[in-house]
């Protein structure tokens, strides 16, 4: 048996997701909307193209980008800055069309 290292430090509890609106929330009220980084392939595309818009993603580790809906409150769409490691959300603000 290998040492596999030191034991991780236990992840943080995320805290209220911060809607911009109706203030901390719980997280259970939200629903996650995708990588608003990701462009939607245009009319004509090939199958390939859609397969990787719809299927492939890239995972990355530490801060990204996320589309949230407020579902059980203002009903807003929200881009979230979350850190992938810790859950912890960095800002929040409205996504705008
Ligand atoms: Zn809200």
């Amino acid at each position: 048996m290998t040492d596999a290292g030191p034991t991780p430090a236990p992840t943080p509890a995320p805290g209220p997701f911060p809607c911009p609106f109706c203030g901390p929330r719980d997280e259970a009220e939200f629903r996650y909307g995708g990588d608003p980084d990701v462009a939607r392939p245009g009319p004509g595309s090939s199958d390939e193209d859609w397969a990787r818009y719809l299927y492939v993603r890239e995972n990355r580790r530490g801060l990204a980008r996320e589309y949230w809906v407020h579902a059980q409150g203002c009903g807003l769409w929200l881009i979230a800055e979350r850190d992938s490691v810790t859950h912890l959300i960095h800002s929040v603000r409205e996504a705008t069309p």
